[in-house]
């Protein structure tokens, strides 16, 4: 059995077309929230309890987070582990640092943390301009053959696979490309404005800072219609650091 979540919420036009796509691979739970929760990363509800309703057979609405839906999933709404998870398909892309900030990308997370191994699929819309149409069938079926593969040739326990696709028809799409994250950020923008009362109040999210942008780089891939798909891990411990570190944070500088 195949488990489907989101972040864009139980009625996303990339919920249905992705839970449509894997029914041809097996059966398919659907426990999504109940509205959107973009952007909400890892977040989870623990000061209030949680409802999930029933919306037709195998497909549950929950009021929670992404993770919140993993959790219940996992916990008492699915009648047995699933094989693999497949988090979308997102409405916009998942790229750089997108990661750390995704819902999409967050039950992702959550699912590999819980040893299923976990896709997490995002249309990538900004890379390729303006598009009247949402190509979730392209991104549909190309989830669909690595949720395949991935299903044969397993994945390491604490890997998941972040997919973005781009915005256009299956024939129009290059390849596939196994990127790295690319290193870029976002600008910082906070805008004020003024309420009726004269009380301020603010709008953030800036603009993408593209410091990086290396050829073997997730941007990069989707800028050139190529899918593409970054393992990444889930151990943020930078190995490297561990003994150069050990030289000057230690006891005797520390005073301790
Ligand atoms: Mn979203």
């Amino acid at each position: 059995m195949i488990f489907v979540t989101n972040d864009d919420g139980i009625d996303a036009p990339g919920l249905q077309v992705l839970a449509e796509a894997l029914e041809t691979l097996d059966e398919v739970y659907v426990v999504a929230p109940d509205r959107e929760r973009s952007a909400v990363g890892m977040a989870i509800t623990l000061h209030q309890p949680l409802r999930a309703k029933q919306i037709r057979t195998r497909v549950y609405a929950v009021d929670g987070t992404p993770v919140d839906c993993v959790d219940l999933a996992l916990g008492t709404l699915l009648p047995e582990p699933p094989r693999l998870l497949v988090s979308g398909i997102n409405r916009g892309q998942n790229l750089g640092a997108d990661i750390h900030f995704s819902g999409t990308v967050g039950a992702a997370k959550k699912g590999t943390l819980s040893g299923i191994p976990s896709i997490a699929v995002s249309l990538a819309l900004e890379q390729i301009g303006e598009q009247p149409d949402f190509h979730y069938k392209t991104a549909g079926t190309i989830a669909c053959r690595i949720a395949k593969q991935v299903i044969e040739k397993g994945i390491p326990s604490h890997i998941l696979l972040n997919v973005n696709v781009p915005n256009c028809g299956l024939s129009e799409i290059r390849g596939i490309k196994i990127t790295r994250q690319d290193r870029g950020n976002y600008s910082i923008n906070a805008v004020t404005r003024l309420d009726r009362g004269g009380r301020p109040y603010y709008w953030i999210g800036g603009e993408r800072t593209q410091i990086d942008f290396g050829r073997d780089t997730d941007l990069h891939a989707v800028h050139n219609r190529r899918v593409s798909i970054t393992p990444v891990q889930l151990d943020f411990t930078d190995h490297t650091l561990i003994t150069p570190l050990k030289s000057w944070l230690d006891d005797e500088n520390m005073q301790l």
